[in-house]
């Protein structure tokens, strides 16, 4: 386990590893300053079809800003990218689409489930809508909310940094995550 994350006039700093620390040296393991480099650079990969795309666009701006948590740079390139993050409406039709685009994304990936539609199909119960993403993909976090606010989306992203930080270089090669992409048909 790192350190809690410290916070100093609004300036975000990632937390120290655990380790041993002297006078000009710090020794840890390399599992844990990976997963310290991760997670504060998670390149993120909006896949927005309807209204919370737009509380997204909210999340990037100023006001908000995802950059602070060393995300400012947002890829439309699944193979450039670490965290799909789903925002809006998904019918069955795009479905495929959205698999397809999981698929080409590198390992390690994750992936978020913005706002009620994305998580459950939310108001849209009909023949239609898939009634929620995970029926195509695996999610890792799903943000509630139609539309989530910003600070909801900003919760999840920060739930999925804890993830990452915390989750161990073997973990893709592990038993039980072969065992979840074969649930969902991919090798
Ligand atoms: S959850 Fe609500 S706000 Fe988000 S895409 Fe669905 S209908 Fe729109």
């Amino acid at each position: 386990m790192s350190r809690p994350v410290q916070y100093n006039n609004h300036v975000k700093f990632a937390g120290i590893p655990e380790g041993h620390i002297g006078e000009g040296y710090m020794a840890t393991n390399l599992e844990k300053v990976v997963s310290l480099a991760r997670s504060n650079s998670i390149w993120p990969l909006p896949f927005a079809t309807s209204c919370c795309g737009i509380e997204f666009m909210a999340t990037m701006a100023s006001h908000y800003d995802l950059a602070r948590f060393g995300s400012e740079r947002v890829g439309f390139s699944p193979r450039q990218c670490d965290l799909l993050m789903v925002m809006g409406t998904i019918a069955k039709k795009m479905g495929p689409v959205l698999r397809q685009v999981y698929l080409q994304m590198a390992e390690p990936r994750w992936v978020i489930a913005v706002g009620a539609c994305a998580s459950s199909g939310g108001i849209f119960d009909t023949y239609s809508v898939l009634q929620g993403i995970d029926q195509v993909i695996p999610v890792d976090v799903y943000v509630p909310g139609c539309p989530p606010r910003p600070e909801a989306i900003l919760d999840g992203f920060m739930k999925i940094q804890e993830l990452v930080n915390q989750e161990g270089l073997r973990r893709r090669h592990s038993p039980q995550y072969k065992d979840l992409l074969a649930g969902y048909g991919i090798q």
